[in-house]
């Protein structure tokens, strides 16, 4: 039994609102199609952010490609702020009215993913990130989650699907219950050491029976030279400050020589734990907080209609284009894209929308992985949370 949508019921309109389909029989009644220009923009961003990461593109574009229809937008992976028009549409609406659900759909999980992600790598910096959302979510979005976050910047993912989905290899440790049924940390560490394979880094759990430190410690003594890092997973009831936790842990560590260990912490952790956590610690597991990001509140909004602008109330009329300067960052939205913008820095802002279907057909080939994704880690690069 399967209840999730299939790939042909999203591109063909079966997973819209049934208000589409109620507008497309009163029109179609109504002998009106008119030319329309729409924009996908979100008018705030969730929590106050001050920027988000647009993500979700290449999927929406299967969706819009083949319908008779010209689209821009931005850039995969590219930063945006709240009130641009991150993707604009123009065409008859009857014939892409019906897929305003699926495409808001792709664009606001994805890009609310991708956001958290930057996001928490933004203030981690050169601090490992893996992304442990699966078991958050229903399986079947396993892989989705995985690739905003991917896209967005964290460095890996625990789950072997979304591993060979992205093209690298899963990471983990050790699930507590190894350490359960062995009955002791250092005894599991040694068991760890024995059966995998040496290229899987030696990462060990440090909070299943006794205090983090002593644990650090006596791991790092058995697995001399090999182990790598231990895990913090404290439960929130025995964890009081965690960084403290951690920050004992270094020290301790170092006291005992052991720097070259490091420090992987875990559990319920978002952008803001990452801002305490970072002087100790060297890598993340992020879960609950990439899986169940915010999503981004991403409308779909008529501007033009038969060349004429109009607006609902709330919105700007007329189509819109993003500048952007390369050197110092501003932007600027302006009506018409012939006019050269200047930025107050002195430099001349360029438009950072692109045609990315003209007439239905796709214009250029879709990025790769790696392209999207060093997009997100240059441009906030200079931005901070
Ligand atoms: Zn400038």
């Amino acid at each position: 039994m399967q209840f999730h949508a299939t790939y042909d019921e999203i591109i063909t309109g079966k997973t819209t609102d049934i208000y589409f389909q109620r507008a497309e029989e009163i029109l179609k009644s109504e002998k009106k199609n008119p030319e329309v220009v729409v924009e996908v923009w979100a008018k705030h961003l969730p929590e106050n952010y001050k920027w988000a990461i647009f993500t979700g593109l290449e999927e929406a574009l299967q969706l819009l490609s083949g319908k008779n229809i010209d689209v821009w937008a931005f850039p995969e992976g590219s930063v945006f702020y709240a009130k641009e028009p991150v993707l604009t549409v123009k065409g008859k609406y009857l014939t892409f009215a019906s897929l305003e659900t699926s495409l808001l759909g792709y664009l606001c999980e994805a890009s609310g993913i991708s956001t958290k992600a930057a996001r928490c790598k933004v203030v981690a910096k050169d601090k490992t990130i893996l992304s442990f959302g699966a078991r958050r979510m229903h399986p079947c979005i396993t892989p989705i989650i995985d690739r905003y976050a991917y896209l967005g910047g964290i460095d890996g993912v625990s789950s072997t699907l979304s591993g060979e989905k992205l093209n690298i290899i899963p990471q983990g440790t050790i699930p507590h219950s190894v350490i359960l049924i062995l009955d002791d940390t250092k005894k599991a560490a040694i068991a760890f050491d024995r059966s995998i394979p040496k290229e899987v880094p030696r990462i060990i759990l440090v909070d299943t029976f006794r205090d983090e430190k002593v644990e650090a410690l006596r791991v790092a003594k058995a697995l001399r030279g090999k182990l790598n890092a231990v895990r913090i997973d404290t439960p929130a009831s025995r964890r009081g400050d965690l960084s403290l936790i951690a920050r004992e842990i270094r020290e301790e560590l170092d006291l005992n020589n052991f720097n070259d260990v490091g420090i992987f912490a875990s559990g319920g952790l978002d952008e803001k734990d990452i801002a305490g956590l970072n002087p100790w610690v060297n890598g993340y597991g992020i879960g609950t907080s990439l899986s169940n990001a915010p999503t981004i509140n991403f409308s779909l909004d008529i501007v033009e209609i038969e060349n004429k602008p109009v607006a609902k109330k709330g919105k700007t009329a007329g189509m819109k284009w993003v500048f952007g300067c390369e050197r110092c960052g501003k932007r600027k939205i302006a009506f018409s894209k012939d006019t050269i913008q200047k930025c107050e820095c002195g430099n001349s802002m360029a438009i950072l929308t692109k045609k990315v279907i003209e007439k239905g057909k796709l214009a250029g080939t879709p990025e790769t992985i790696d392209n999207i994704r060093n997009r997100v880690l240059t441009e906030v690069k200079y931005l901070n949370v």
